[in-house]
This record gives C-alpha cells, sequence and structure tokens, in this order.
C-alpha cells in the first residue's frame, strides 16, 4: 500500500480489488452496476499505473497492475490500429518524432512560457486528449544511423536502444544535450567495447506499449521478433545485450525461454562489466537518483545507489517516492498521477544538481515536478570516469 503512487488520489491497491470483487459479486445478485462501474474506469483502471509495484510488498503476492492490465484488456478494441502499429512500427516512430518536431518548432517559434500557456488551453478545450506541453518535454531524436560492423579485437557488446531512446531526446532546457544513445555509445567505446546493433532496429519494440494497453497478442509478436533480433546480433548468444532503459529490460527478461540472451539492464551491465576498466572520480555535485519500479523488479535498487555513490560525494534518494506514475504515456493521459506521486519530490530534490534514472519516460515527469534535470545514469557515470590504463 505505501509504495502505490494513487494511493491518496484515488485508490489503494487493495481497494482496487476489494472493489472490484464488490462489484462482480452485486453483478451477479443482478444489482444494477453502471454508476460503480463508470465511476471504477478511472478510479481503479485509468490511475492505476500498472507496474505492479503493490506485488512486492503484499504478504501474498497480490499484483492489482495484473488485473487492471487484464481489465485493461476487456476494453481494447482497437485492434485493427494495433495490428497496423505492430507491423509498421518504424513509420509510428517516425510520426513519434514529428509530432515531436512540431512541438520543438513551436517552443522556438513562440518561446517556452508562451507555447505552456497555449497548451494548457489545447490541453483544457480537448478535455486531456491534447497533452500539456511543459520544459521537461523532449526534443525529437534523429534516427539512428548504425555503422557496420568492423572485425577488430576489441570485445563485443549489442547496444538495444530502446524506442523512446530512439525517439526523445534531452529537454531543450537540460545541460547535457547529447543523445542517450550517442552518450551510452561513447562510455562503452571508453570502457574499449565494440558496440554493434540489431538488425533492422528501427522496426524492434520489446512491445510493452502494446501490453500495457492491453494488445498482450501484439505484444509478445514484438517482443518475440525483438528477441531473434537479438539472438543474430549477439551471435547466438555470445555477446552480451545492453539495454539502455530498465522497462524494457524487465519486460524481456520476464519469462525469457530463450536461455541463451545475456541481457542487461545498464545498471547490471556497469557493475558487471564496466568497473574493472574504468576509473572514477566522484564529484561533489549533489545528485538525486530516481529508482524506477523496473529497476526495483530487475533486484538492482541497491547496485544503482551505490554505483551512483561511487560517481557523486553527494547522492539523495527521496523519501516515500516508490513509482513515479508516469508509467509510460500515464504522464502525459492521466498527469494528476504523476504529480500526486511526485508532490514532494521538489523539497527533497533541492540543492541537487541533476536527478539520474533509467527510463526516459519517467525522467519527463521527474524533470518537470522535481524542478532539476533528470537525465540517464550514463550521462553521470561518463562524466567522472575515464578508461583504466592497462
Ligand atoms: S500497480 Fe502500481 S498503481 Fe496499480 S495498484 Fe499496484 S502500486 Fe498502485
Ligand atoms: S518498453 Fe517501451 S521503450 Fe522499451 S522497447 Fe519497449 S516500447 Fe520501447
Amino acid at each position: 500500500e505505501p509504495v502505490c503512487p494513487s494511493k491518496g488520489l484515488t485508490l489503494s491497491p487493495r481497494q482496487r480489488i476489494v472493489i472490484w470483487r464488490d462489484i462482480q459479486a452485486k453483478k451477479r445478485a443482478g444489482v444494477d452496476t453502471t454508476e460503480l462501474e463508470a465511476a471504477y474506469e478511472y478510479q481503479g483502471i485509468d490511475t492505476c499505473a500498472a507496474t505492479g509495484l503493490c506485488a512486492q510488498r503484499c504478504p501474498v503476492g497480490i499484483n492489482t497492475g495484473e488485473l487492471v492490465k487484464k481489465l485493461r484488456s476487456r476494453k481494447a478494441t482497437h485492434t485493427k490500429t494495433a495490428n497496423w502499429l505492430e507491423g509498421n512500427f518504424a513509420t509510428a516512430l517516425q510520426g513519434a518524432r514529428f509530432t515531436l518536431h512540431v512541438a520543438n518548432g513551436a517552443r522556438m517559434l513562440l518561446g517556452a512560457p508562451r507555447l505552456a500557456k497555449l497548451s494548457a488551453t489545447l490541453t483544457r478545450l480537448s478535455k486531456g486528449q491534447v497533452p500539456q506541453w511543459t520544459n521537461a518535454m523532449p526534443q525529437p531524436e534523429k534516427a539512428i544511423r548504425f555503422s557496420p560492423v568492423v572485425s577488430d579485437a576489441r570485445p563485443r557488446v549489442v547496444y538495444l536502444a530502446a524506442c523512446v531512446s530512439r525517439v526523445m531526446g534531452p529537454a531543450a532546457g537540460d545541460k547535457e544535450q547529447m543523445s542517450l544513445y550517442d552518450k551510452t555509445r561513447g562510455l562503452l567505446e571508453k570502457a574499449g567495447y565494440q558496440v554493434v546493433f540489431p538488425d533492422n532496429q528501427d522496426s524492434l519494440c520489446c512491445g510493452q506499449p502494446f501490453a500495457s494497453k492491453g494488445y498482450a497478442e501484439q505484444g509478445e509478436h514484438k517482443r518475440q521478433e525483438l528477441i531473434g533480433a537479438l539472438l543474430h546480433a549477439s551471435r547466438g548468444g555470445l555477446d552480451p545485450i545492453y539495454c539502455d532503459t530498465s522497462p524494457c529490460t524487465l519486460r524481456l527478461v520476464q519469462d525469457l525461454g530463450e536461455v541463451r540472451l545475456d541481457l542487461y539492464d545498464p545498471v547490471r551491465f556497469i557493475r558487471t562489466h564496466l568497473m574493472d576498466r574504468l576509473d572514477f572520480t566522484p564529484q561533489e555535485a549533489p545528485i538525486a537518483v530516481h529508482v524506477t519500479c523496473s529497476t526495483q523488479h530487475l533486484g538492482e535498487s541497491q547496485a544503482l545507489i551505490d554505483l551512483a555513490r561511487k560517481c557523486s560525494n553527494n547522492v539523495v534518494i527521496p523519501e516515500g517516492i516508490h513509482c513515479c506514475g508516469f508509467a509510460g504515456d500515464k504522464g502525459f493521459t492521466t498527469p494528476e498521477l504523476n504529480a500526486h506521486s511526485l508532490r514532494t519530490l521538489k523539497d527533497a530534490v533541492q540543492h541537487c544538481s541533476e536527478g539520474i534514472s533509467t527510463s526516459r519516460t519517467c525522467e519527463i515527469g521527474l524533470t518537470q515536478h522535481g524542478g532539476i534535470d533528470y537525465h540517464g545514469l550514463v550521462y553521470l557515470v561518463d562524466r567522472v570516469t575515464r578508461a583504466r590504463a592497462n
């Protein structure tokens, strides 16, 4: 219960389950539940981040997030659109980049304060259908150009850039303006790795956006397609695979039947493969750390904090924030969940010069509500390390 981002805004995990059971019981007894179900749509379903953090604390392991995903799939009626997206993922990503280009063009033309005002009006008029633009919004990322593999003596690592990293660049106000992709590649090369990429990367996706919207089948197709591409790129599992976004890593490793894949999120890869290849000189400037839900599920929370402490002598972990509530796109569609979950963040991080995390979408909400720039862990690690001399 204490980890749920919607507790205090709408329902807690237990209330979600109890009310759902109550609706079912009433239905069986022939009671009209139309009104109750309509209210539950927002209170129970829309405002659940569905990241399943509650299951970790529940003594009997009840995962309310899974129940909510199942309920969403009952309402998932846009199967044709989901099928189209599944088959035309690269085109969809181009569309997303274009949308960010338009927003960024408007920012340059009107200036951030005027765009924020205009966008607030649009959001109000559209009853929340058009998301509110804020200073924390990402700039569009260029499509990645992949260089051909060369054969040399360096160890290889397959770099899987998540679709969000391929589309969303740094916010305009962030001091770090290099793309996550370039930053990560630079760090891996500094540590002596040859970085290779899966073929046809722009069409690949772990399937999370489909699954979280209730399109489990399409999500599983994308996941299997990605697993196949990773097997090929890693030469049948010979090379480790670095995934730059923790929610994608989690989705890939969950129920992974393919045992040959050696998959890592940023934290585990850095602590396993980079520590003895880099020398760390910690900075004094204080940093805030956000441990995403997926990092917690992956069991890497303490490792992330330890790593941050190798990078900075002043590390702040805001108390009482467990799930930021951004949940992929909820920060755009149900922004009150994100705002509620992060209501204490600004005070907690006011003395920090930046924040780090391992999920680009979470960083949007954290930047907006924390009032400091949040970006990927690799920006910090790259800044405070140099290649270890052999
Ligand atoms: S999945 Fe997340 S938001 Fe939903 S009930 Fe559990 S903790 Fe709350
Ligand atoms: S979780 Fe999201 S960002 Fe990651 S690959 Fe899947 S869809 Fe893309």
